[in-house]
């Protein structure tokens, strides 16, 4: 399923660790426009960035540094981790924020907040407005830098109730 979104879109997998509560992403990767093999983006700066001009500069495995096409898959797309599939373009977060995804413990849902350089939680575009208001060392952002999209989750790699 879904072959058509995966060739275009980046993912943003996480591992298939079944703790209690929720889960946080610990593999980044980017599909190859050419090969569609999945190359592992080291940092989720490095990822982000990626994502933040995807549309214009598709992923392509030359990006990382002795790679090409005729190496190996790095990842493969498959039920033992749950994957969850990014927009593409959405802003860099801004330096000095951090952005934290949650995937709840039953998969239902991601939760998306972004942790500010004072170490707060926004959690939604009225907040950033807020403490952008409350905080002009900060005038050069706006709420344009920051997305609440959360990404989909990939139905056909939630674990199934058996296995979880
Ligand atoms: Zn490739």
């Amino acid at each position: 399923m879904n072959s058509e979104m995966a060739k275009d879109s980046l993912k943003t997998p996480k591992t298939s660790s079944r703790s209690a509560g929720n889960l946080s992403i610990s593999i980044w990767a980017a599909q190859c426009g050419k090969c569609y093999k999945w190359r592992k983006i080291s940092t989720q700066e490095e990822y982000e960035e990626i994502r933040s001009k995807f549309n214009e500069e598709p992923f392509h495995c030359e990006n990382k540094p002795n790679v090409s096409c005729d190496d190996p898959t790095e990842i493969e797309y498959d039920s033992l981790r749950t994957w969850v599939i990014d927009k593409p373009n959405e802003p860099k977060t801004p330096i000095g924020f951090k952005r934290e995804l949650c995937l709840r413990g039953d998969y239902s849902e991601m939760d998306v907040y972004y942790i500010t350089p004072s170490g707060k939680k926004l959690r939604s575009t009225e907040e950033v407005r807020t403490f952008l208001q409350k905080n002009l060392e900060f005038s050069d952002l706006s709420t344009e830098d920051f997305s609440f999209t959360t990404p989909h989750i990939m139905d056909d790699t939630i674990p199934s109730p058996s296995t979880k």
